[in-house]
């Protein structure tokens, strides 16, 4: 009996290789600079946009190209590694993408999907997904941003504010979910694309962030923006029959859009964390083989090498975790909140190990002077992103007992 196997293809070796190459001679090195400087790193995402990792093309072939749904997970944690910050720049689109991807119908997705990752004359097109409110955090179902249907004109007016949102006012494409019906709570939503140079449609404050600080987070304000009906994802139609049968029934099987859109993309976030706390366990280790104390490498003492040992096997735990939940992910088999696990894993593992190769560093880990004090930083938002650590117990806690845990 062989079946068993967790060997990569070659396909997947070479695009991993591919990215690791690129994270560590060009990511790695910016990382400090844009992390001090808080901006959004434009010279890099356009090379990653010269080399064809920041395009449509190569979120589509590692979304959808492998059937095992590890080529796009081995990838994010090969840029990950090299820095998270400068990571989410080049991926924060993909969340876009899959938000259109998933809900929009085939004519959407390709006129919306490319502009949120062209790089023509220069010139880099973003994505933004935006859900979240000042007031409606993991509680998805209380937006207040309001969509209301113009019927005369064929265009839907928008008024609401979003807040903490990845790229958030420099995209060009925003993906914006707003509630048609507030009575349906989440059955009342909707997703809609408003496009660039959009009136009504402004940035907000920009936050200044713990981690993760080379990508852009800000507020998007909402006044009246006015978007043709063909900009309703998945069309009218669709969303009329949905809110009937809502309305009717007083449920439906269709699940609230935000939520459809995280759940697919929670692996992938999984495996961003999961990079992290590899960057900072191979910096720990290196750092314990050449740190001398007490007349011998600090690794030699059992106090430091069991927590290596341990560092690597959360490590290996969480990519685990995070493979097995892609290939279901990815083959429609999902049974038990499995990518809510990778996700909680991860996001743990990021923190507790940036945090324990902190130790390992001493006093010189808590500088700047050494990554490890960035990745810390960094690591910590992937216990609050895409659903925060306790909304993917509840998650999980739902799926396995079969209850409505509150
Ligand atoms: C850097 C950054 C980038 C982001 N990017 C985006 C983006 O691109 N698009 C977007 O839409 N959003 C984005 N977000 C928003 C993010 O998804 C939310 O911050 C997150 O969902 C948590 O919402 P909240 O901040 O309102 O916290 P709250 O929902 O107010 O939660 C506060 C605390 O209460 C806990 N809690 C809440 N409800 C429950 C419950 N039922 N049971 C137990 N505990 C509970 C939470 O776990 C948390 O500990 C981003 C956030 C950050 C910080």
């Amino acid at each position: 009996m062989t079946d068993f196997s967790l060997a990569l293809n070659e396909d997947q070796l070479t695009i991993q290789k591919w990215v690791h190459d690129f994270a560590e001679t060009v990511v790695r090195p910016a990382a400090n600079e844009w992390d001090e400087r808080e901006e959004f790193p434009y010279p890099v995402v356009e090379e990653a946009a010269k080399i064809g990792l920041y395009s449509f093309d190569f979120f589509a072939n590692a979304m959808l190209g492998d059937p095992s749904g590890l080529t796009l997970v081995l990838a994010l944690e090969e840029l990950f590694w090299g820095d998270a910050g400068i990571g989410l720049s080049i991926f924060g689109s993909g969340l876009a993408a899959a938000g259109i991807s998933g809900q929009g119908t085939p004519e959407q997705t390709m006129e919306w999907v490319p502009q949120c990752f062209s790089y023509e004359n220069g010139k880099l097109g973003l994505g933004a997904y935006c859900v979240s409110e000042p007031d409606a955090g993991s509680d998805v179902s209380s937006l207040r941003t309001r969509a209301v249907y113009d019927e005369a004109k064929d265009e839907w007016v928008l008024d609401g504010t979003k807040a903490w949102i990845t790229n958030g006012g420099i995209a060009d494409v925003h993906v914006v979910v707003a509630t048609v019906d507030p009575t349906l709570k989440s059955r009342g939503q909707a997703s809609f694309i408003v496009g660039p140079n959009t009136p009504g449609f402004s940035q907000g404050q920009k936050y200044k962030k713990h981690g993760i600080r080379a990508s852009h987070t800000s507020e998007v304000v909402l006044d009246g923006v006015r978007v043709p009906g063909s900009h309703l994802l998945g069309g009218k139609e669709k969303l009329d029959a949905k809110l009937a049968r809502a309305r009717e029934a007083g449920k439906t099987g269709d699940r609230q859009p935000a939520m459809a859109t995280f759940e697919a993309t929670r692996p992938a976030v999984a495996a961003m964390a999961v990079g992290i706390a590899r960057a900072a366990y191979e910096e720990a280790l290196r750092y314990a083989q050449e740190r001398h104390a007490f007349g011998k490498a600090i690794i030699q003492n059992q106090a430091i090498a069991f927590m290596l040992a341990d560092m690597a096997t959360e490590i290996d735990a969480a990519r685990l975790l995070v493979h097995r939940a892609a290939w279901l992910s990815r083959n429609g088999v999902y049974k038990n909140a499995e990518g809510s696990m990778s996700k909680l894993k991860a996001g743990r593992t990021a923190v507790w190990v940036t945090e324990r190769a902190i130790q390992i560093h001493g006093g010189y880990g808590y500088t700047r002077e050494y990554p490890v004090e960035r990745m810390h930083r960094d690591a910590k938002i992937f216990d609050i992103f895409e659903g925060t650590e306790q909304i993917q117990q509840l998650v999980i806690s739902r799926a396995i007992s079969g209850l409505r845990i509150e």
